[in-house]
């Protein structure tokens, strides 16, 4: 016996139907705010994630799926789908063509971590990434867009929790300012924290650790350090939010740990019965595209867990519309009739029906609880006497009501009943 590798998932039916209908919805959503659909590798040289998401950060330093191939050159399975569709967007030159590129991922991303629940090996991401443009309108676009998905999961509880980390400009004399308060304090710091300190004190604000927390109370912060194009810029994403009518708290410790993340960064959470659960988050990187290929290009963008928001949806009891049952099951009695049967199946199948019948020669008694179990909205019951008349007893399952209907009119009526 061979068991699957820790930290994956199999995902079977009826789950499966789930994650088809999520998947289905981010299709729809986002076809719909005009943004298309890019698939990229799932294994990517390593030095594009070393470089795209930074050497000092959790993926990088402990979580990469890193292996040498066959030509001695570094791949790595993709931790996330930013870096990837930056490297396709600066290599196929996209930036060449009118601007903005609206694009929305979903796929398998990797990542070494500790199995537990909501988080595994292999796991799956769905996301947004909006290339090209500043405009403080495709920052609220971009977060409306990923409301507007998860609201028609079901979820109506949702908070967003929003900041802005500055430019290039502006946030190294910040980081300088909390670099100062965090070691005047240091020892009201964890350990993790003051390493963060030496590689990416930015990083020190959202770390989860109580004491920092309490720590932080009295640090400076970015909010008030912004430099004035920042400063309006910000201002004008919370304007366009809220004319949306999207509610947000402000979060100045809400941030993402690189040089080139830029202004807007943003969280949502679940709020609904105790939960406070992140669905997805993101935020500007307007430095990333120079930090990867040669060009400076502004983007935006967001990433959402999808075993995460299932666990979610679970949690709250949310269902997922997800029809699951048969239009039809055919039951036969007699070989003859199965054969005749099973030319029918096909007959339904290619006419649009939902057909199915049985393939283990099984009692008419059993063909009856499988057509229950399969949820058939009908059955049709083909015996020697049927066959002889040249017609099909279709049988409505809730109902129990039966009819004789000509064989050869049963594709053409069902139709009209399903
Ligand atoms: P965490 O703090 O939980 O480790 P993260 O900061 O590493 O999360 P991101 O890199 O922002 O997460 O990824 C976006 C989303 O992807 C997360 O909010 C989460 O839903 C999901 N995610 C990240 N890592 C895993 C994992 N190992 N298994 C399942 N889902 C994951
Ligand atoms: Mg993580």
């Amino acid at each position: 016996m061979i068991n699957a590798p820790r930290g994956t998932n199999d995902i079977h039916p009826p789950d499966t139907s789930y994650w088809q209908y999520i998947e289905n919805k981010a299709h729809s959503v986002f076809n719909r705010y005009n943004y298309k659909e890019i698939r990229t590798p799932v294994f990517e040289y390593t030095e594009l994630f070393q470089r795209g998401i930074g050497e000092a950060t959790d993926i990088v330093e402990k979580e990469m799926y890193t292996f040498e191939d066959k030509g001695g050159r570094s791949i790595t399975l993709r931790p996330e789908g930013t870096a990837s569709v930056v490297r396709s967007f600066l290599e196929n030159k996209i930036y060449g063509q009118p601007q903005p590129t609206k694009y929305y991922y979903l796929g398998p991303m990797f990542r070494y971590e500790r199995p537990q629940a909501g988080r595994y090996r292999q796991f799956h991401q769905i996301g947004i990434e909006a290339l090209g443009s500043n405009d403080p309108f495709l920052d609220a676009e971009v977060i409306a867009a990923g409301m507007n998905y998860v609201q028609e999961l079901g979820l109506n509880n949702l908070k967003v929790l929003l900041n802005s980390i500055g430019c290039r400009e502006c946030r190294p004399g910040y980081v300088e300012e909390l670099k100062k308060y965090a070691a005047e304090n240091k020892e009201k710091f964890c350990s993790d924290c003051k390493n963060r300190l030496k590689t990416n004190p930015l990083r020190i604000l959202d770390c989860k650790v109580e004491q920092c927390s309490e720590a932080l109370k009295e640090a400076p912060l970015i909010l008030e350090a912004l430099c004035d194009e920042c400063e309006e810029h910000f201002r004008q994403v919370k304007t366009n939010l809220n004319r949306l009518e999207i509610s947000y708290d402000l979060d100045p410790y809400l941030v993402r740990g690189l040089d080139y993340y830029t202004n807007t960064a943003f969280e949502v959470k679940y709020t609904g019965l105790g939960a406070q659960d992140t669905i997805f988050g993101g935020g500007r990187y307007n430095g990333l595209t120079e930090e990867i290929g040669r060009q400076s290009v502004p983007a935006i963008g967001f990433a959402l867990g999808v075993e995460r928001l299932l666990l979610t949806l679970k949690e709250q009891e949310i269902e997922l519309p997800v029809e699951t049952g048969l239009d039809v099951f055919i039951i036969t009695i007699g070989e003859k009739a199965r054969s005749r049967g099973f030319t029918l199946n096909q007959e339904l199948r290619r006419a649009g029906v939902k057909s199915d019948m049985d393939y283990l020669d099984n009692s008419v008694g059993s063909q009856m609880k499988m057509a229950d179990r399969q949820n058939a909205k009908y059955s049709f019951i083909i015996g020697g006497n049927e066959l002889q008349k040249g017609v099909v007893t279709f049988r409505d399952m809730k109902s129990g009501e039966e009819e004789e209907i000509d064989i050869h009119n049963i594709v053409n009526k069902v139709q009209t009943y399903i």
